[in-house]
Formats: structure tokens, C-alpha cells, sequence
């Protein structure tokens, strides 16, 4: 888990809590929907799930995505690409 809840930002496909992990918190690889490259282990980036699911703040750790952070800003404009 991590220790905290990010805040909850507003997208056109609904609402989302967004978390910021700093680089040395990141210890694996994820796969960024947005870009579909690794982000590789030390990068900071932001993880992010679906506020309008019906686990909301306790989202499950599979609903998750984990993005580079300009991928999830560039997100609103481009939309996902998974
Ligand atoms: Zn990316």
C-alpha cells in the first residue's frame, strides 16, 4: 500500500485519484499506458486509478496504472492508447 492517498483529478472519462511516487520509492518495472515504454526503476512517476469504481479510495493494486508523468498530463489531450 502506499502511505497516502493522492488527490482526486477530474478527466473527461471520470474521476481519478492520482498518486505521485517519487523516484526512490520505485523498486520494479511498470509498463506506461500512455506510451507503452518501461518506466524503468528510480524514475518518478505517477500512479493512477479510477475514483468511480466500486472500490474508489482502496482501488484494487491490479486497476492500477502507473504512467510517466508527462504521459498522464498529456493524457487529457490524446486520451489513452491501450
Ligand atoms: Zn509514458
Amino acid at each position: 500500500m502506499f502511505s497516502g492517498i493522492g488527490r482526486v483529478e477530474r478527466h473527461p472519462d471520470g474521476d481519478w485519484y492520482v498518486h505521485r511516487i517519487p523516484g526512490p520509492a520505485t523498486a520494479k518495472e511498470y509498463r506506461c499506458p500512455g506510451c507503452d515504454q518501461e518506466i524503468a526503476p528510480g524514475t518518478p512517476h505517477v500512479v493512477a486509478w479510477s475514483a468511480d469504481g466500486p472500490i474508489g479510495a482502496f482501488g484494487d493494486v491490479t486497476d492500477r496504472r502507473h504512467w510517466h508523468t508527462p504521459c498522464w498530463r498529456a493524457r487529457a489531450r490524446r486520451g489513452p492508447t491501450r
